[in-house]
């Protein structure tokens, strides 16, 4: 589902279909204990809220400038408006479906290749 105001022409429902779908597919091979693969029960119910910069200021700090945010208590993700694929928009699926238990993305690199797979789903 699409909230915000104006979003702009490349957000479009079957862009951010296509985009998750690409996401989802990927996060299949990753093996973090489970979660990734099963990426659709864990994206079931997000309500994604495009801003019309690429970049916003944080609602969680009030200051940092960011591309993307999740929130996985009220299933919200924040991204700014680049183009789906080049957005955060797959960076914040992997938040959203390991349920923000790295927010920091410590073993992204290393446990079971997330970053890898936003990239190649990306691609
Ligand atoms: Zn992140």
């Amino acid at each position: 589902m699409v909230d915000g105001s104006e979003p702009p022409e490349t957000w479009n429902c079957d862009a951010i279909q296509y985009a998750e779908d690409r996401a989802v597919n990927e996060f299949k091979f990753v093996k973090n204990n489970g979660v990734f693969p099963a990426a659709c029960f864990y994206v079931n119910g997000y309500r994604l809220w495009v801003y019309p910069t690429e970049t916003f200021i944080s609602t969680w700090d009030g200051k940092s400038t960011r591309a993307g945010e999740t929130y996985c208590g009220t299933k919200r993700i924040f991204v700014g408006n680049r183009p789906p694929l080049e957005s955060a928009f797959s960076h914040e699926l992997a938040h959203a479906v390991e349920d923000c238990r790295d927010p920091d993305h410590e073993y992204w690199g290393a446990d079971g290749g997330i970053n890898e797979a936003i990239e190649r789903a990306r691609h």
